[in-house]
């Protein structure tokens, strides 16, 4: 095994968001060195739009950008594919297809791609998913086992403290809004922190529907929706049943073209009342300043309801 020369790459983009807590500390406990591709910016962005289909939606185009910056300069490359975590808790089918979709995009640059396949209604659980990495790369089965058993640690930990930090939120006075997103729309640098970042020099409290404890999420969201069957958009619906009363407002913001959101946001929409929403649909030609317009005019508009202006 090469140890000294493994690293094994992250595109910072999709799943990283999600699973950034226990990828870095499985591969860390097993000591692997992991390298983390840049933040987003417009050449990841144009380098990914370039190796998509049009019809790819932007989180996926900005994917392939971070793969691309990646190539090269890592002897394996991550790549999961993620199906369902049992029934009716389904993940987009971008995430079922990504391993595939990488290796056709990049099969002339003799790149290694590491996968795992998380697929609990075929019996495949992610626990068994990480032994095979850790195989994979070399590492007996016990090794891996207790490398997976601390990242799983840190991981509850990180989500129950993000979990606190947003019932704190939800005490502070002052405008408060909800953003209703997937992580890797809300969290990439290029396209979601144009939002967080307007909010947060505005005065607004900003919280997130996909940081509320995942559990208490999944059964809330039950009450907009009994047969919603993405994970990550239950997830979201239940933040929003769980702050709703708390907030003065709540930004849907999606990435151009979501499937889920495009059904989930009228949902919501539909379901919602007594809050006002802005629907925000980023792609790739949105520009900062009409962003910044619609959060600006949205803000207005609540703190003129609230007498407030
Ligand atoms: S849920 Fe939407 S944004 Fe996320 S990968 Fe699927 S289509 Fe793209």
């Amino acid at each position: 095994m090469e140890e000294r020369k493994m690293v094994v790459g992250l595109p910072r983009a999709m799943l990283y968001f999600r699973f950034r807590i226990l990828w870095r500390a499985f591969f860390e406990e097993l000591g692997v060195p992991v390298a983390v591709s840049g933040p987003t910016d417009r050449e990841v962005l144009e380098r990914g739009t370039d190796l998509a289909i049009d019809e790819a939606c932007l989180s996926l185009k900005i994917y392939l950008g971070h793969v691309d910056a990646l190539v090269g300069k890592c002897s394996h490359i991550l790549v999961p594919r993620v199906s369902n975590f049992g029934r009716h808790r389904n993940m987009c089918t971008r995430f079922e297809a990504l391993p595939d979709l990488t290796r056709n995009v990049f099969r002339n640059t003799g790149q290694k791609f590491l996968t795992y396949n998380v697929d609990v209604l075929e019996k495949k659980k992610e626990e068994d998913a990480f032994l095979e990495i850790g195989q994979a790369l070399g590492y007996p089965v016990r090794t891996a086992k207790r490398a997976y058993k601390q990242a799983k640690k840190a991981e509850l930990a990180y989500r129950k403290a993000k979990a606190r930090e947003q019932d704190t939120l939800c005490r502070e006075t002052g405008l408060k809004i909800l953003i209703a997103a997937h992580s890797y729309v809300i969290e990439d640098a290029y396209v979601g922190r144009t939002v967080t970042e307007y909010l947060k020099q505005a005065g607004v409290v900003s919280l997130r529907a996909d940081l509320a404890d995942w559990d208490a999420a999944l059964e809330c969201s039950q009450e907009l929706s009994g047969t919603c069957k993405w994970e990550m958009s239950r997830e979201i619906l239940g933040g929003i049943a769980m702050y709703e009363n708390v907030v003065d407002g709540i930004i849907l913001l999606s990435a151009f073209p979501c499937g889920p959101d495009s059904m989930v946001n009228e949902l919501v929409t539909r379901r919602v009342k007594g809050v006002p929403l802005l629907n925000l649909v980023l792609d790739s030609q949105t520009g900062t300043a009409g962003v910044e317009t619609r959060l600006e005019s949205f803000i207005d508009i609540i703190r003129f309801k609230k007498g407030a202006l």
